[in-house]
């Protein structure tokens, strides 16, 4: 059986006094809760990540990061490298949301080399991909997703792929309310593990983990969850809220 994986990704907001107590409500609202079909994660900013790191001390919450760079070292003014994040005990990191894409202009070829580099470092990357609303609207977006997937996970062997975890996040949904329904996203995962299938082999399809991504909350991930090829969720505003992402960890899922 996949484990569910609850991941969130606190984007450029909270300050250090602010991430400690949003991680102290989680560590209170779920501390007693043992989940053994399901991991929690939270993704800070970079900068965040040593006090982040501080306050999860003794909780079972992993640490991961929002993006990193693929060289290890170097002239590469604003970036952090995965020897870095390393250091901080940081093994997933978020790579190619639709935010680097789209307004940071990352293309599939870099995403596809952080992706190397983050399986070269013994890392977890959370691998992105999705459609805008005009790909959608236009019946491009399984094209887009395909596309994307061999853009990020084109250097990966079989066993490599089958320990990765895949996002899909469609555009349209991120932070506008509008979630895909769970009909929809179970389509469009069905297919992303259809294409493992086919790329990488029944056992790596089998064992990837795709979360769904786009305006989660409390209401309606019972529903996502229920669904046999949603195995988890990436969750943006909804994760800002001890409350809100608590009951969304706690979500009923599909066994
Ligand atoms: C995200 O940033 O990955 C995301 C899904 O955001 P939101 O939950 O706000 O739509």
């Amino acid at each position: 059986m996949r484990k569910k994986l609850i991941a969130a990704n606190w984007k450029m907001h909270l300050v250090p006094g602010e991430a400690r107590a949003l991680v102290s409500a989680l560590i209170a609202d779920l501390g007693r809760e043992t989940f053994t079909d399901r991991e929690v994660l939270v993704a800070p900013a970079a900068i965040l990540i040593p006090e982040v790191k501080d306050a999860l001390r003794g909780s079972s919450i992993i640490l991961g990061a929002q993006n990193m760079f693929y060289e290890e070292k170097g002239a590469f003014t604003g970036e952090i490298s995965p020897t870095m994040l390393l250091a901080y005990d940081v093994y997933h990191v978020i790579v190619g949301h639709s935010e680097r894409r789209h307004i940071f202009g990352e293309s599939d070829e870099l995403i596809g080399r952080k992706v190397r580099a983050a399986i070269d470092h013994k890392m977890t990357p959370i691998v992105c991909v999705g459609e805008t609303q005009q790909e959608h609207d236009s019946g491009r977006a399984l094209e887009v997703v395909l596309r994307q997937m061999e853009g990020a996970l084109g250097s990966l062997t079989d066993d490599e792929a089958g320990g990765i975890v895949m996002a899909y996040e469609p555009v349209w949904a991120i932070g506008t309310g509008r979630t895909a329904t769970p009909e929809q996203a179970e389509s469009m995962q069905g297919a992303i593990r259809g294409a493992f299938n086919e790329r990488f082999g029944r056992a790596a399809a089998q064992i990837v983990r795709i979360l769904y991504g786009g305006s989660v909350n409390a209401d309606n991930v019972d529903s996502l969850l229920s669904k046999p090829d949603i195995d988890g969720a990436l969750v943006g505003t909804a994760s800002l809220g001890a409350d809100s992402f608590a009951r969304i960890v706690r979500a009923r899922a599909a066994k």
